[in-house]
Parts: C-alpha cells; sequence; structure tokens
C-alpha cells in the first residue's frame, strides 16, 4: 500500500522539459523552476475507497465489472467532495501584447493558427509546419482530459510560443522574461519558450510538451504530482503521422520515426543496469527526482503514463481521472484509482517494462484475465493468457500442446507449433513457442519486487513453480509483432 500523505506532500512545480536522450544533466545546472505552491501540500486525505481498501477479483470471470464500479464510486466521491466542481475556470490570459516591428527587426517572425501564437527565428517551411500543432492536439487533450474549464475573461483557448535558434535574438526584441533560465524548455502561464531542436520530431514533441503544460497547469488550484504533469506532457508529445493528420499519445513504432525521443533506449538501459522501477516507485517520483535527472524520471513517466492510458484494462479509469481539473478532487480520485488497481496495474506494468519496444502493442499484448470455459487454447495474437488453473509451491505440472498458428503474413505466412521456429526470437526463445508463467499470490521481494515466474515450455515440459499462484500461458511473439497472428495451440495441463 502506498502511503498517499507522504506521496502528496511531495508534490511541487513541475521541472523543465527533458533532456534529448544521452545527455546527462549535472544537477546544479537545473533551469528555474516555478516555486511551489504550499497549500498544495496540505491538500491531504484519505478517501472513502482507500479506507475501505478496495481489492479488485483480479482473476475471476467478473473481473470487468470493477471498472464500472470504480466509475460509480468516483462519481459518488466527487459529487460529496467537490460542490464547485463545475465552476472552476482557468486562469485570466495574460500574455503580452507582441512588439512585431521590433522582433521582425531582431529577424524573428510571426505565425498564428487558431490555438498558437508562435514566434521564431527558425526556417519558415517548419515554422509553418509547428504552427498547426496545437490545433491538431487539441482533440486529444479533449479526449484524455475532457473539455478544457471555462476561460475567466471568455477568450478562446490560445497559446503563445517562442521556438528559438538564437536566443539572443528574443532577449534583443525582449520576448524573454527576466529570470527565465531556458536550458530546453520552460512554461509559464499561457506561454512557453524553447530552443530549437535538431531533428523535425524533436522539435514537434517538446512544442507538444510545452503547450500540455500550458493547458493541464490552467487552473489556479496548486499543483498536481510531478510524474503525472510530466509523463502526461510526454503523451501528448509523442505522435505519428496518418493518412488525415497526426495521431498523438503513442508508442512511436520505430527509432527512425522518432528521431531525438529515446525514451524507450533510456528504460531497457535502466533495466539492464538493475534499476528498473515498479509502477509505486514510479508514482513516487518528485520534485527532487526530477531535479537529478532530466532524463529517466521523464522516460519512466512517459511510459507509465501511456501504460495507463493505453492499456485496455486501465484506460477508462485513468481517463476519469485525467478529466478532474482541480488538483484536491484529482487527487483523491488517483488515490481511490490507485487503490483499485494496484495489484493488476504492477503485474501488468512489470511485463510491459521488461519487454517495452518501439510499438509495443498494448492492446493485444494485455493480459487475457477471463478465465477459459472448455477446452484450452493460447492464442498467437494475445499477451499472456489465464488457463484458471491455480498451482502451489513445489507442485508439479505437465503441459502439453498441439496446433498450428501463424505468426506473420507478409511474404509468405509463417506457421508455427509449440516448439517455435528458431529463424527469429524474441526475448532469447524461438518465436512461436508455447511459453508459461505462474502469476504468484505473493510477489518475491529479494532484490526487485517480481510477479511473475517464468517457464519455458515447447511441446511438452514438466514444469515445478517455486510460488504458488495461477498459470498463464503465451506464444511467443515480439510484442510489437502480434497484430499479424492468428490460431492457437491446443493444450492440456496435468497436475501431478
Ligand atoms: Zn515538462
Amino acid at each position: 500500500m502506498i502511503h498517499f500523505q507522504k506521496l502528496w506532500s511531495s508534490v511541487s512545480a513541475t521541472a523543465g522539459p527533458p533532456l534529448p536522450p544521452g545527455v546527462r544533466e549535472p544537477r546544479e545546472s537545473r533551469e528555474g523552476e516555478t516555486p511551489a505552491e504550499p497549500h498544495a501540500r496540505e491538500k491531504v486525505s484519505t478517501t472513502r475507497a482507500a479506507q475501505q481498501e478496495l481489492r479488485p477479483p483480479v482473476f475471476e470471470p467478473g473481473r470487468g465489472r470493477a471498472s464500472s464500479c470504480f466509475a460509480k464510486l468516483l462519481l459518488l466521491l466527487l459529487a460529496l467532495t467537490t460542490p464547485s466542481f463545475a465552476q472552476s475556470l482557468r486562469r485570466h490570459d495574460d500574455r503580452p501584447t507582441i512588439d512585431l516591428q521590433k522582433a521582425q527587426s531582431a529577424g524573428i517572425e510571426r505565425y498564428t493558427s487558431q490555438g498558437l501564437i508562435l514566434l521564431t527565428d527558425i526556417e519558415p517551411d517548419k515554422a509553418r509546419k509547428l504552427v498547426t500543432l496545437i490545433d491538431q492536439v487539441y482533440a486529444t487533450w479533449e479526449q484524455q482530459l475532457g473539455p478544457l474549464p471555462a476561460a475567466r475573461d471568455k477568450k478562446q483557448f490560445q497559446v503563445t510560443g517562442y521556438v528559438m535558434r538564437d536566443e539572443a535574438k528574443f532577449e534583443q526584441a525582449g520576448l524573454v522574461r527576466p529570470n527565465l533560465k531556458i536550458l530546453h524548455g520552460q512554461h509559464a502561464g499561457y506561454e512557453f519558450w524553447m530552443k530549437d531542436a535538431d531533428y523535425d520530431y524533436y522539435r514537434e514533441h517538446l512544442l507538444l510538451h510545452e503547450a500540455s503544460h500550458c493547458v493541464m497547469q490552467c487552473l489556479d488550484d496548486g499543483l498536481k504530482p510531478v510524474w503525472y504533469l510530466e509523463g502526461m506532457a510526454e503523451f501528448f508529445g509523442s505522435h505519428e503521422p496518418t493518412q488525415t493528420g497526426l495521431r498523438f499519445g503513442i508508442l512511436p513504432a520505430s527509432r527512425q520515426a522518432s528521431p531525438g525521443f529515446g525514451r524507450i533506449e533510456m528504460i531497457r538501459e535502466e533495466c539492464a543496469a538493475g534499476r528498473a522501477l515498479s509502477a509505486a516507485e514510479i508514482i513516487k517520483l518528485g520534485p527532487v527526482e526530477f531535479s537529478e535527472s532530466r532524463t529517466t524520471p521523464y522516460a519512466w513517466s512517459w511510459a507509465f503514463c501511456t501504460f495507463l492510458a493505453r492499456h485496455p484494462r486501465f484506460s477508462a479509469d485513468f481517463r476519469t481521472v485525467c478529466q478532474i481539473w482541480e488538483t484536491e478532487p484529482f487527487q483523491k480520485a488517483f488515490e481511490a484509482f490507485w487503490n483499485t488497481h494496484e495489484q493488476l496495474i504492477s503485474s501488468e506494468w512489470e511485463i510491459y517494462r521488461d519487454s517495452l519496444c518501439y510499438g509495443w502493442d498494448l492492446e493485444r499484448g494485455a493480459s487475457v484475465l477471463k478465465v477459459p470455459t472448455g477446452k484450452l487454447q493460447i492464442e498467437a495474437a494475445r499477451g499472456w493468457q489465464n488457463t484458471g488453473l491455480k498451482v502451489t509451491s513445489g507442485q508439479k505440472l505437465t503441459i502439453t500442446a498441439t496446433g498450428r498458428v501463424v505468426l506473420a503474413t507478409a511474404t509468405k505466412p509463417w506457421e508455427s507449433e509449440p516448439q517455435g521456429i528458431s529463424i527469429r526470437y524474441s526475448e532469447g526463445r524461438p518465436i512461436g513457442r508455447l511459453l508459461g508463467a505462474v502469476l504468484r499470490e505473493e510477489p518475491a521481494t529479494e532484490g526487485t519486487t517480481r510477479h511473475w515466474e517464468f517457464f519455458n515450455i515447447g511441446p511438452s515440459a514438466t514444469i515445478e513453480p517455486v510460488s504458488a499462484g495461477t498459470l498463464f500461458l503465451r506464444v511467443n511473439d515480439r510484442w510489437n509483432e502480434l497484430s499479424d497472428n492468428s490460431g492457437q495451440y491446443e493444450v492440456q495441463v496435468t497436475p501431478r
């Protein structure tokens, strides 16, 4: 159980934007931050949900009901605690009037769209692409955060961004606020400043990141947790082209599609170095951690927010929480969300974190919890699948599998039987191979916490789990290549 009292008390102002991959920043060179709001530290209370210690009936067929229970609970909670919730107004638009002549004489041009006034000295073709980004991301903001609170001054939502190649020009034009030290980017009110980036993708990512802060912090009522604000700014920053425009809040498909992003490599490096963070550790990342590193806390927060926002078991409930604009009710709602889902979040996070790759398929890779009825069939296009079989520590189980699955359809169908095909590997084992895992009743806690115990099975094997828990099976494949799989193995499990 997380101690939220302690957790929320560490809430402070958000740090600046992330550094590009590979760039390490010494602590003392941290850029200026807005001071923490003292009253944010006092807004702590234990919710009814927390007091009741809601535990999801995780591995039972009726598990799906927990989601609607959570939503009802949350509505009740909000009704009881926030009579003024619907009347929240966003902060006054205090952006200064730009002296365009002065800006232009310094070599800075202005570009305008509905959601953004962009002042920049970068090439016009790049600037014209940037200025449309806010209008494009707006729908995703509203989808995830709900409709923006109404404006105190009835103005339409718009931000002003300064994208600077030569910062001296902006200082000369009086466009940089005094005392604002900009390492890579900074936001204040409805304005943000950022240095130009080497890559088009990363320039767009940073702009979306900073503008998302302006949106998420548009109420003057204290600050939400840093891991959430930074993780969600990163979530909205990640984007990819579609046939009709851009899609936001994605796991980039490849390194080539997201030059300069590098968060996936950072997490892989951290895991390889034995510094993997659990879900419970991520939600404790606070101002201190974000001040000590401008790389890994951002990477963890991004990966975790994307996981919560895109995992089919949590996305709806997490969105309900994200749509609470006011800080105190948000904190209570997150607490209830965490207490409802902690166990499942922790075990699912472990699978995703330890195999994180470009394009990790959260939709298909999420574990299947429903207990099967009739024949036990393990689908090639899904992640870990519940067999419904409870095992005890030291119990022997013989598992045999037959059948044929398709693992790819491009060029020619790649077919496999339960032993797998050794022309391609995933996590050290042939793709197509039947694998097993016991989801432990009690996670192992020597060193890092481990919720799963894994087994190499193939067409036939006898396993002897160390831990008591529930048996899961899957057909091995890369986690970003599940969408073209089909077919299933028929499996028999015989306890000895
Ligand atoms: Zn940020």
